[in-house]
């Protein structure tokens, strides 16, 4: 039996520290009825807590750790550039290996900004398509987050849709009555907004592969359709590739797609577990940021030699055929769900991209967050304490995607299905 008692001490501490005792909301959690579990170590595809538990780790830090946890090289360069210093607010050659590795695998970023977080790079791009096209409109999707700017507070998807909040207070009247949202996956609704605010709009932000309503990917024709229509209407379009960057394919969701963005953010992967965001893109676009052109960002700790080369030791180690594995492991995932969920009569729909992957509990295709919405989430709740009894950690919500590492084994996965296997049985027979 697992016992939890050091992370309920802590919690309770943490409650007088901090709101809600967590530092992002997202690790509360309250939607599974259960405390926020404290981490110590990882190893690999391994997370421990601080009672000694030990759990196959699908959330892997929400995505960064695409080499599973304290990967030994990159452990190793981390440790080197820690002796050289860790940070001088000065260029580092670090910087410009990173980059010119993202603009190799990522051909429609030309030039590329570094910050420090997904936040970062959305509002940043964001500013600077505000800058580029003087147009004050945006458009996103219901059920997609893009971190936490005010202009994208708005029908958002991650912690707001698993708090079931309302569009968040602070946010001023005159930045909300910008943003445009529409259902994710329905270009009739893309259409009908440009032909109303479509002199107006600067940009239409999407998440290629929606992962922060869980994960739902794009239907066909629907991310060519906004090509055509931003490019039509003289808007600029945004992947917000912070999830599914370098996580979806070698090339990011754009490549597996084939569709071309004017610009794209990036984060998680990118920084391998070190605080790292970028935006990019067209030359013609990214020269308008200070200080080649007017549209002012900065930071003190951009381009930070450590998360550099966290991102920079992490992406060397990704290759064409690792995405093939993840592939490979997640139909084995896939299959073995759908199968434990036939057997118990368990309403099951699984949907996935690359490395990474979600299932709701509801017979309905998932394809916006109005379906996502479908999904039992007393039953999501009661399967994950089942999983974390049996050391599965999943991401503490049915609104969150799951994700896969390159040290996940086949016994893992295996493990897993027959975790979720066990917790079917024990759910619908007791
Ligand atoms: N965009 C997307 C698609 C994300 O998934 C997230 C974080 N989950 C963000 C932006 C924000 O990134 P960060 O939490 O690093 O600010």
């Amino acid at each position: 039996m697992r016992t939890f008692d050091r992370s309920k001490e802590a919690y309770q501490k943490a409650l007088t520290l901090m709101p809600g005792g967590v530092n992002s909301p997202v690790r509360a959690f309250k939607a599974v009825g259960m405390n926020p579990i404290f981490m110590e170590r990882g190893k690999g595809s391994k997370i421990y807590d601080i009672d000694g538990n030990e759990y196959i780790d699908y959330v892997l830090s929400w995505g960064p750790l695409i080499l599973g946890h304290a990967h030994p090289d990159v452990v190793e360069a981390l440790k080197r550039a820690a002796e050289t210093g860790t940070s001088f607010g000065m260029p580092t050659l670090i910087e410009n290996r990173l980059a010119e590795l993202v603009k190799e695998r990522v051909p429609s970023i030309e030039i590329i900004r570094m910050v420090s977080s997904g936040t970062e790079a959305t509002m940043s791009a964001l500013r600077l398509a505000r800058g580029f096209t003087g147009r004050n409109k945006i458009l996103k999707f219901e059920g997609c987050y893009h971190g936490h700017g005010d202009a994208l507070l708005i029908k958002a998807g991650s912690g707001v849709a698993t708090l079931g909040l309302p569009d968040s207070p602070g946010v001023p009247e005159g930045v909300a009555q910008h943003t445009i949202t529409v259902p994710y996956n329905d270009l009739d609704a893309v259409k009908l907004a440009f032909e109303k605010f479509g002199e107006d709009l600067a940009a239409v932000i999407v998440e290629p592969v929606a992962g922060n309503m869980g994960t739902v990917p794009p239907v066909p024709g629907f991310l060519e359709g906004l090509r055509e229509i931003t490019s039509h209407y003289g808007a600029l379009l945004i992947f917000d590739e912070v999830m599914t960057g370098f996580r979806v394919d070698y090339h990011c969701a754009q490549g597996y797609f084939q569709i071309e963005p004017d610009l794209t953010c990036l984060g998680k992967v990118i920084g391998g577990g070190l605080p790292v965001g970028a935006y990019g893109g067209r030359a013609e676009i990214m020269e308008k940021v200070a200080p080649s052109g007017p549209v002012y960002q900065a930071g003190t700790l951009s381009g930070n030699p450590m998360a550099m080369t966290a991102g920079y030791e992490t992406l060397k180690r990704l290759a064409p055929e690792d995405y093939k594995e993840f592939e490979r492991k997640i139909d084995r995932l896939e299959q073995g769900f759908i199968q434990a969920a036939e057997k118990y009569g368990v309403p099951l729909t699984f949907n996935r991209a690359g490395a990474m992957f979600g299932f709701f509990f509801t017979r309905e295709k998932v394809v916006n967050y109005e379906t996502a919405k479908t999904a039992d989430l007393e039953f999501f709740a009661k399967f994950y304490r089942e999983m974390t009894a049996q050391g599965i950690l999943l991401p503490p919500s049915q609104f969150e995607a799951l994700f896969l590492s390159k040290a996940h084994t086949d016994e893992d996965i295996e493990r897993t299905v027959q975790a979720a296997e066990r917790a079917f049985a024990k759910l619908t027979q007791g």
